[in-house]
């Protein structure tokens, strides 16, 4: 509010103008109760801000005694007297504490009283500052309660030194120590002796101080000496002018957390250690497999020889049982043949280095279908400019093999009728899809047929060695694309390959 001195007042001596103006002033004050006691605490002055705060009148307090402010138990204990005793003594006496308003409510005071006295030191009477600070407290209160009742963290603060100034219950409930234990007592408590000794203390509150942050995680001590694993943020606190105040520190117990992190790097490592073991296991049975195809195919193809050597040279003087247990030697061998070649081939796909190159994919199909599939009902529904990256040997094999099968494994008597898509996938890669009409597959079996040696049906019924498909998944995967099937029994089957576009 504006102060306004009438001009009149210049007519008066400086020292009557400094108290008119001074009167002026403490009229004007509205959020301070401003006004005068009597050597003996009888009210002889009222403010306008001292009656929107007390709720008396000017005429109705002037003359009471100002007592009339405290609670009938500050009463009891003559508190008033002792207030003005003080202030009388030692010039002036300030507290914080519930005073009564005319209506008997309350409100939460910040009280200063002043000794006035003459030239000669005599006691005039007192002068009475009280402010309203019922909002502040009960800020103050509910931020206390608010951070008492966080219990899965523990909050305190530090003064600058790292002395504990504070304590919430979470505090209590995580460390063990109550408020009264603890506040005064250095931080570095909590640390385990080997990381305070290392300095790590004074390194937290330093980085804190410096980079205006702490953050970490660490071994902590409770009271009762047990450790647990903990996460803490310091941040310093700095009062109006930037200067260090204290800390504030939070603390979460994550002993939990960090046991299960443990257990899971543990079982990581295990895995590790076992994939590791697998691979190896893997990679000798394959370089062994290899090695016993190998030297196989010699012994095979000396019974395959001599097989047909005996049909030619003999097979005219041999009765119709040797003959027939002589076709059975030939189809065996041939059939073992079959697989010692699909398993070579196998094998011989994961050693060698598979150069890749751009192939156009609608071209490539259109030769297979032409060298391999001639007179079959095949159909080719590809986009001419579709080029993939990978290796052609490798691409035609898998095409091949999806192909015989989508052709093999008909129903009887129906005409085998095989659809061959090719799509590109946001222009990141090409899907080649073959579709048959034939017999299907239960979807509990999906999953296993792209392994060795997993077949659905028997040789009678579908001739085969089991390796065509882990020889399309081993060859997509290296040549950086992916495999998969969709299937339904009874209604045919979508085998698809996905490798790199090429652009
Ligand atoms: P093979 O064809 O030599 O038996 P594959 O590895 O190519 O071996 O296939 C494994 C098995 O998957 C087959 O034995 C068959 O049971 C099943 N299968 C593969 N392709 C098809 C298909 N197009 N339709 C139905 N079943 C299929």
């Amino acid at each position: 509010m504006a102060t306004r001195v009438s001009t009149a007042t210049n007519a008066l001596s400086p020292e009557l103008q400094h108290e008119r103006i001074f009167r002026v002033m403490v009229e004007s004050v509205r959020d301070y109760a401003i006004f005068l006691l009597d050597p003996t605490g009888v009210v002889a002055s009222w403010n306008p801000g001292a009656q929107r705060l007390k709720q008396y009148t000017a005429d109705e307090i002037i003359g009471q005694h100002f007592s009339v402010f405290y609670p009938e138990k500050e009463i009891a204990n003559r508190k008033p007297d002792y207030e003005l005793k003080v202030a009388a003594q030692v010039g002036r006496f300030e507290d914080e504490n519930w005073r009564i308003r005319k209506d008997g409510s309350r409100f939460w005071a910040n009280v200063v009283i002043t000794r006035i006295t003459d030239e000669r030191g005599k006691l005039l009477g007192f002068g009475k500052i009280t402010r309203d600070l019922t909002e502040r407290r009960a800020a103050e209160q509910r931020y206390r309660l608010l951070v008492d009742s966080v219990r899965d963290y523990s909050l305190f603060s530090l003064d600058a030194n790292g002395y504990v100034t504070s304590w919430n219950s979470g505090a209590q409930r995580i460390k063990g120590y109550t408020a009264e234990e603890i506040i005064g007592q250095h931080f570095s408590k909590f640390y385990t002796p080997e990381d305070a000794e290392a300095g790590m203390p004074e390194r937290v509150l330093k980085t804190a101080r410096e980079t205006g942050h702490f953050e970490g995680e660490g071994w902590r001590v409770r009271k009762d000496g047990t450790r647990f694993w903990s996460s803490i943020v310091v941040t310093p606190i700095l009062d109006e002018e930037g200067r260090l105040a204290g800390f504030s520190k939070v603390t979460r117990d994550i002993t939990d957390r960090k046991k299960l992190m443990d257990e899971l790097q543990r079982h990581t490592a295990e895995l590790e250690v076992q994939v590791a073991e697998r691979e190896r296991t893997n990679a000798e049975l394959e370089a062994f497999s290899y090695s016993v195809s190998h030297d196989l195919r010699a012994p095979l193809r000396a019974i395959e020889g001599f097989a047909s050597a005996l049909q030619e040279d003999y097979g005219a003087n041999l009765d119709p049982g040797a003959h027939d247990y002589l076709q059975q030697i030939m189809k065996a061998s041939a059939r073992m043949n079959r697989l010692v070649r699909d398993l070579l081939e196998y094998g011989r796909l994961a050693r060698i280095e598979l150069s890749s190159q751009r192939i156009p994919v609608q071209p490539l199909v259109q030769k297979l279908i032409e060298e391999n599939f001639s007179g079959q009902d095949i159909a080719v529904e590809a986009d001419a400019s579709l080029v993939v990256f990978g290796h052609e040997p490798t691409l035609a094999q898998i095409l091949v093999n999806l192909i015989s099968n989508g052709v093999k494994f008909q129903k009887p008597g129906v005409a085998p009728q095989v659809r061959i898509t090719a799509t590109s996938q946001f222009g990141h890669s090409v899907k080649i899809s073959v579709t048959d009409n034939g017999i299907g597959i239960q979807a509990h079996h999906l999953a296993r047929l792209f392994k060795v040696f997993e077949r659905l049906h028997g040789i009678e019924e579908y001739p085969g060695t089991g390796i065509g498909l882990a020889i399309v998944k081993r060859g997509s995967e290296r040549m950086g694309g992916r495999c998969g099937v969709e299937s339904k029994p009874g209604e045919g089957s979508t085998f698809w390959v996905e490798l790199p576009q090429a652009n």
